[in-house]
């Protein structure tokens, strides 16, 4: 049986935080309740066909699929094992902010099949989570950590924010070194973006910030980002991915999976699918080609269409390629010649010699035998490099 990822979009949050432009925002129950029954359609609504695979990650995305009840995430557990064969060991994930959970709810998600928290951090500085309009402060967070390791959690990340305003670099090396203290399993540490149409956006690049704390200069954020690696590294935790650290053997195998491009379905407003050819339309000559679907991202369109996620379009080989370099090279150990030549009939060198050349020579990715990946300066530049992959026609 071939592995298939699941993916469940839970659209909302208590409120708006100012850097956020995820599809998510603040509810009532009723509404939640709705969305739900709704999943649960869409996930009933899968073919026959996927019983020929084997699930082997689901991922709890939001928003703050923690705003659901025990109750919630238990139906939906159930509607999962009565559509897919789940595997044993599956690895289960569940997004959550702190000031969300109570222990009745923590208990229930584990008896649902919950097995790893993502927990949403960002800062141990009050003052930067009041910035960046967070709900909770570290308090609350560590509260919420300590009850999700009493209630038998034994694999949690923590997501966390660098350059965020005002932040200095030894506030940031604080809050990496109060996080490692923990000792979690998973550490994701991104750089603050600030996406167009979020309040951040208006004020740090509309309006030039004129009050208030400013963003940090560039040196101090390449300070920032240079002290995540090193610091990371000293305490044990492995840099798999460009802004991902786990201790061993907790790499999260739902995020490998989707950068090693292994299908995926997506359920909820906005969600994507990476659909084998097999499921689309029921036609078996479409087998081994891959189709992309994404479900709309407003709540009455998602209403009307969840059910037709399967007309997906098939991807063009080209497209493939890309995304099979852009994806594999976020990992530190990049990609297999073997597995581009198996896949797509076609060696690597025929269709990217000359860009692999060219990034060589600027020292910019490396190779052996079998693998390619980015060396440290490629990762810091990996945007300008993956244009490199980008095919015409
Ligand atoms: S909790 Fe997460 S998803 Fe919700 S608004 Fe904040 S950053 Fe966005």
């Amino acid at each position: 049986m071939q592995p298939l990822e699941l993916y469940i979009h839970i659209p909302f949050c208590v409120k708006k935080c100012a850097y956020c432009d995820f599809l998510s925002g603040p509810t009532g129950e009723k509404e939640k309740e709705e969305y739900v029954k709704m999943l649960v359609d869409e996930i009933r609504n899968c073919p026959d066909a996927v019983q020929d695979y084997r699930v082997v990650s689901i991922f709890f995305g939001g928003g703050t699929p923690s705003l659901l009840t025990g109750e919630q995430i238990g139906r939906l557990m159930d509607t999962v094992r009565e559509i897919f064969t789940l595997d044993e060991d599956a690895e289960i994930t569940m997004e959550m902010n702190p000031g969300t959970v109570t222990e009745e709810k923590l208990r229930r998600y584990r008896q649902a099949g919950v097995n790893r928290l993502s927990i949403g951090l960002q800062s141990v500085n009050d003052e930067e989570l009041r910035l960046l309009g967070r709900i909770h402060t570290y308090e609350e967070f560590l509260e919420a950590y300590h009850l999700a390791r009493a209630n038998g959690f034994s694999n949690i990340n923590v997501d966390l924010i660098s350059a965020i305003p005002g932040q200095t670099v030894e506030s940031w090396r604080r809050t990496l070194e109060q996080v490692m203290a923990l000792s979690p399993e998973h550490i994701s540490a991104y750089s603050l973006i600030l996406e167009e149409g979020t309040p951040f956006y208006k004020k740090y690049v509309e309006d030039e910030a004129k009050e208030g704390p400013k963003l940090p200069d560039e040196d101090a954020e390449r300070q920032m980002y240079w002290d995540t690696e090193t610091l990371m590294e000293k305490n044990g935790y492995h840099r798999y991915e460009i802004s991902n650290y786990a201790k061993e053997g907790y790499a999260c195998r739902h995020n490998l999976g989707y950068w090693e491009r292994i299908p995926y379905l997506g359920f909820g407003i906005g969600a994507a699918s990476l659909v084998p050819g097999e499921l689309i339309g029921k036609c078996r000559k479409l087998e081994g080609k891959m189709g992309r679907y994404t479900n709309p991202d407003q709540l009455r369109e998602y209403a009307h269409s969840y059910r037709n996620k399967f007309q997906a379009e098939l991807l063009t080989e080209t497209e493939e390629m890309e995304e099979f370099m852009f994806l594999g090279l976020r990992k530190m150990d990049g990609i297999s010649k073997k597995e581009f030549s198996e896949y797509f009939g076609k060696s690597l060198e025929d269709i990217y010699g000359e860009a692999i050349c060219k990034l060589e020579s600027l020292k910019l990715l490396e190779q052996d035998d079998d693998r390619v990946w980015l060396t440290k300066r490629g990762i810091d530049v990996s945007n300008s490099v993956f244009v490199e992959f980008l095919l015409e026609g």
